[in-house]
């Protein structure tokens, strides 16, 4: 049996080899090339942790976030967005568990990891899902509730569809764009539980915010929100 196992296993390695998630060469190592193991950037400065940036550019002064707490993993710089994207866009859906692994590591070493009541996600419009054939949130959303034993429940929807964030000239209109545009479902059991809301990339943090205000209004005691990568601020030149 065992051997038939390890002879399946070769077949599909054969088939479907793995491509590194960062060139995109055939590699035998399970998500980077030997050459690109280093291409996601794992954030390691010290953060905030209500806005998520590094303490020099905290947005807390300008922005009011109805999350409580932000976690994320990697900054969104340009081999670590290559890397996400061919998840997010190319469809490289096994590379997904990369991130979703290192996002659960994080929330493992959180000092209420055994408090944490439900995972769900920022919802995607469906016409989005229906064009991309998945819902790359969900997903990493699906992966991490596995790996930390939580249930994964649907909690929101995007009734209409949202301009994209990028196409908005500044944070106050990012902020303006999501306002009222998320719902909680009905019936969520979310009464009292802390909540893990998952996305994907964290820009202005104004679509996670408005999510967590709909769970708080539906209940939520608190919300903590995950998402893989964070956008940081331009630095300017005279910046490390
Ligand atoms: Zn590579
Ligand atoms: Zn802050």
């Amino acid at each position: 049996m065992r051997l038939l196992n390890s002879f399946i296993e070769k077949s599909v390695a054969l088939l479907f080899p793995n491509r590194c998630l960062n060139c995109g060469k055939i590699t035998t190592l399970k998500y980077f090339c030997k050459d690109c193991k280093d291409a996601p950037k794992y954030i390691t400065v010290k953060v905030c942790t209500r806005c998520g940036l590094p303490k020099k550019h905290c947005a807390c002064k300008w922005n009011f976030y109805y999350f409580d707490e932000i976690i994320s993993c990697f900054e969104a710089d340009e081999a670590t967005k290559r890397s996400f994207y061919s998840f997010k866009f190319g469809g490289n859906l096994s590379g997904g568990k990369f991130f979703s692994h290192q996002m659960a590591e994080r929330l493992k070493l959180h000092p209420d990891y055994l408090d944490f009541g439900i995972i769900t996600s920022v919802p995607s419009h469906k016409s989005t899902v229906i064009d991309r054939g998945y819902d790359q949130v969900k997903v990493l959303a699906k992966d991490m509730a596995k790996a930390l034993k939580l249930n994964y429940a649907p909690l929101l929807y995007q009734p209409n569809k949202t301009p994209k964030q990028h196409e908005s000239a500044n944070i106050a209109e990012r902020f303006l764009n999501v306002s009222g545009k998320y719902s909680v479902l009905k019936n969520s059991d979310i009464k009292d539980k802390t909540v893990l809301l998952v996305d994907d990339i964290k820009t202005t943090g104004a679509t996670l915010s408005q999510c967590a205000r709909e769970l708080k209004l539906a209940g939520a005691e608190r919300v903590i929100a995950v998402t893989a990568l964070t956008v940081y601020p331009k630095q300017k030149n005279n910046e490390q």
